[in-house]
């Protein structure tokens, strides 16, 4: 039978890889929760809203249709009818996405949003909150993580040589959001105490997919 799958973790430990891949290979759908919360800043920026704003940027997440539709190489994100998939990985967005992601309205949209996603399992989902949160009941659940320097090294491979940043100061840059993300009070960043905890540091895409693959086929048998 289908289940859904929760993959949380800090920025840049391969989320989004690993989880795109792991649904292709069980014909699944991939939902990445980080992109949401994306669109939603980049939105509130494009309107000039203070981003600390409760109440005006959760306004503003309530009108949002978002829609996410998978793409060749990542997911593409459809908001009110516009494909804004290009905009959400820029230093500008990276800054202030954890901002917006602290806000209890903006959560609480994200999180029915992405439930009713989830609702015919075969789901597979990441974020931070999926397994804590948003999917308690997944049937499988896995905690991403690698060192730092791996996870800021992917993301600068990402953002390419002209993205005007060096590796140290997007190291530190990652290592601020997951404190942002850790220490908000509405579901911070936590592994969640069901999930296996997989370091990625020194493995190939195609080991961390194949094991995840395997509980996954597992879990469904059950
Ligand atoms: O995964 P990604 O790096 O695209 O996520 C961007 C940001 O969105 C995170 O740093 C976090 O602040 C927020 N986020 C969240 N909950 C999720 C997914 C992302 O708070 N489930």
């Amino acid at each position: 039978h289908l289940i859904n799958i929760a993959i949380d973790g800090p920025a840049g430990a391969g989320k989004s890889t690993v989880a795109r891949m792991v649904a292709t290979a069980l014909q699944y759908i991939y939902v990445d929760t980080g992109a949401m919360y994306r669109a939603v800043t980049l939105k509130a920026i494009e309107m000039d809203l203070p981003l600390e704003d409760n109440d005006k940027v959760g306004q503003l997440a309530k009108q949002l249709d978002i829609v996410l539709l998978p793409g060749a190489k990542s997911q593409r994100v459809i908001v009110n009818g516009e494909d804004v998939s290009s905009l959400l990985r820029s230093l500008e967005i990276n800054r202030n996405v954890s901002y917006v992601a602290r806000l209890e309205s903006v959560r609480q949209r994200m999180a029915d949003l992405q439930r009713s996603m989830a609702l015919e399992k075969g789901v597979v989902m990441d974020g931070r909150d999926i397994g804590t949160h948003v999917l308690p009941n997944a049937e499988l659940k896995i905690f991403l993580t690698a060192t730092p320097r791996e996870r800021a090294n992917r993301r600068f491979m990402e953002l390419g040589p002209d993205a005007g940043i060096t590796l140290d100061q997007l190291e530190k840059e990652i290592a601020e959001r997951d404190r942002l993300d850790q220490e908000r009070e509405i579901a911070p960043l936590l592994q969640a105490p069901d999930a296996h905890l997989v370091d990625s540091t020194g493995r190939t895409v195609d080991e961390v997919v194949g094991e995840i693959v395997q509980w996954g086929l597992a879990a469904a048998k059950t």
